[in-house]
């Protein structure tokens, strides 16, 4: 299908921003990559009367260096997660999550803003920034807002955000030698979203873990922390029985729906296969390092 006729306006920073958007009323959208919105106009899922493009505003933009955690500016496409050096160093689990979001067209017009505020329940970033306990940052006339991931994502391609707010960046924890991080799907085909898939983050005090993040992706309306099954590893080393422990509670923590892919206890199961095949992975990379 054809996009719905919409006008344009290009805002080259947030003033000219929050002028388009006051003159083009709440019926106008901003588009960044443009990678999900120009597919639902052309689904009619979302018929805007205008487009704003924020692509030109570089307080939107760049990757920077706070000490402790790094920013991330929402205009930050997938391929810069995927190349950049500070992120490899700092964040690797955005570097092993990038290069799983779709294809490498995608990636290179997609960013990190949209990606959150688009709030798929498939997506790997939103549940990347829930098991980082990530800050997502927001602007707007009346300035910055600081809102935790968890709190974030509020349902279905639900988020947080106000109308008259954008995501201007979103600030990440910078790992250290005592946080692991990884990130497994599974899918039909390369490149598609995620049938169910893990972003987990765990801090570890010697060998003991100290917190176990464990957030799953297309197995509810957002990104899911797995609370019970996270609580089953915290207070002893990684180990077998633990693992066992926690794939076994996943079943108190996930109530998916059933989808195109499959039934609830299918996704389940997925959702357990990835936990054992994640935390298993972790400990034999541990050993390998020892
Ligand atoms: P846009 O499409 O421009 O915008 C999306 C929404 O976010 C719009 O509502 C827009 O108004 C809003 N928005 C954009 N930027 C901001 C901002 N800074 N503040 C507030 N609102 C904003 N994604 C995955 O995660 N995993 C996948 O496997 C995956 N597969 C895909 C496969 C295909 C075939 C396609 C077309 C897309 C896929 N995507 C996937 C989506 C892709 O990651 C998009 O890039 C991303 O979801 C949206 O980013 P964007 O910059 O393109 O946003």
């Amino acid at each position: 299908m054809k996009w719905p006729a919409f006008s344009y306006a290009r805002a080259d920073s947030l003033d000219d921003l929050w002028r388009a958007k006051a003159d083009l009323g709440p019926d106008s959208k901003v588009i960044a990559g443009g990678q999900s919105l120009l597919a639902t106009l052309a689904f009619r899922l979302s018929q805007p009367s205008a487009l704003i493009d924020i692509t030109g505003i570089d307080a939107l933009k760049g990757i920077s260096d706070l000490g402790t955690s790094i920013r991330i500016g929402a205009l930050t496409r997938h391929v810069e997660l995927e190349r950049s050096p500070l992120i490899r160093g700092k964040a690797p689990l955005l570097r092993q999550a990038a290069p799983l979001i779709a294809h490498a067209a995608i990636r290179n017009r997609g960013t990190i803003g949209g990606s959150l505020a688009f709030a798929d329940p498939a997506a790997e970033l939103p549940a990347c920034m829930v098991a980082l306990g990530a800050t997502i940052v927001t602007a707007s006339p009346a300035g910055e807002r600081r809102i935790p991931a968890a709190a974030f994502f509020t349902g279905l391609f639900e988020t947080a955000l106000h109308d008259d707010e954008i995501i201007a960046a979103v600030e990440a924890p910078a790992e250290t030698a005592a946080t692991r991080t990884a990130i497994m799907e599974l899918t039909r085909r390369t490149g598609d979203y995620a049938m169910a898939g893990l972003a987990l983050r765990i801090a570890l005090d010697g060998p003991v873990v100290a917190e176990a993040r464990l957030v799953y992706f297309g197995v509810g309306s957002g990104p899911v922390l797995a609370a019970a099954a996270g609580a089953c590893l915290q207070g002893a080393p990684l180990s077998a029985p633990a693992i066992a422990r926690a794939c076994a509670a996943l079943q108190a923590d996930l109530d998916p729906p059933g989808d195109l892919h499959g039934p609830p206890d299918m996704k389940r199961h997925l959702a357990r296969v990835l936990t054992e095949r994640a935390l298993t992975g972790l400990i034999a990379s541990q050993r390998a390092a020892a």
